[in-house]
């Protein structure tokens, strides 16, 4: 057993139903030093996540109640930022594409092995930590202060919140002002996705993006689409 002080360790939310696998991610977790509760349905998970305010949350996408798709979407709407990991027989690239686009941070396909789900699982938390460390830049655009550590983005009084991926995005887009990005090297170097035909991911992502950031969403003038190509940021 890892020896983490208890209040240290980071909580894991399993919203699972088949017990086995409970069983089995309980053990492999705690074994890491990870606090884990476990939850068999959409609506207890959902509650759980709520009052126990986990690190992470493994989402199972057949629950008895609900649809995992739905249930993750109910917690992204009240969490941006906690990862969710969905777990899924379904191995389509569709079924990857919808479960990231309704919020999800990471996929694995069961049959999944543990340590394979452990190792993103810490992945998650390094980028984290790494963003919290080695961001205390900020950074303009257009009328916004972009404040990579604090995850927000600041105007006169107004502040809004940034999602993680909201971040990396901008962040990708910054590092390369002024040069196009193309869509796949969004999907790789901020989702770890391979290309893939559909980039539509990303297309609603930026849609999504401007309406937060830009004055007239349909005449954007920051993030700027670069037809048959990809985007490009004009700070
Ligand atoms: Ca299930």
């Amino acid at each position: 057993m890892a020896e983490t002080p208890e209040a240290e360790r980071r909580k894991i939310l399993v919203i699972e139903d088949e017990p086995d696998i409970v069983r089995g991610l309980r053990d492999a977790l705690e074994f890491e030093g990870f606090d884990v509760q476990a939850r068999g349905t959409g609506g207890e998970g959902i509650m759980a996540a709520m009052e126990w305010g986990p690190d992470c949350v493994l989402l199972d996408l057949m629950l008895p109640d609900d649809n995992g798709y739905r249930v993750c979407e109910t917690l992204r709407k009240r969490d941006e930022t906690v990862p969710i990991i969905i777990l899924t027989a379904k191995a389509q690239e569709s079924d990857k594409i919808r479960g990231l686009e309704v919020g999800a941070d990471d996929y694995v396909t069961k049959p999944f092995s543990v340590a394979e789900l452990i190792a993103r699982i810490k992945a998650i938390f390094r980028r984290q930590q790494r963003m919290s460390s080695t961001t205390d830049e900020s950074f303009a655009i257009g009328p916004w202060t972009i404040n990579a550590r604090k995850h927000t983005m600041q105007k006169g009084r107004a502040t809004k919140r940034l999602t993680f991926y909201e971040l990396e995005v901008l962040k990708l887009l910054r590092e390369r002002s002024e040069e196009t990005v193309s869509r796949d090297e969004l999907l790789e170097k901020v989702w770890g996705m391979q290309a893939s035909p559909t980039s539509r991911t990303v297309d609603n992502f930026i849609v999504k993006l401007r309406r937060k950031l830009e004055e007239d969403q349909k005449n954007p003038r920051h993030i700027l689409t670069v037809y048959g190509l990809g985007y490009k940021l004009v700070p």
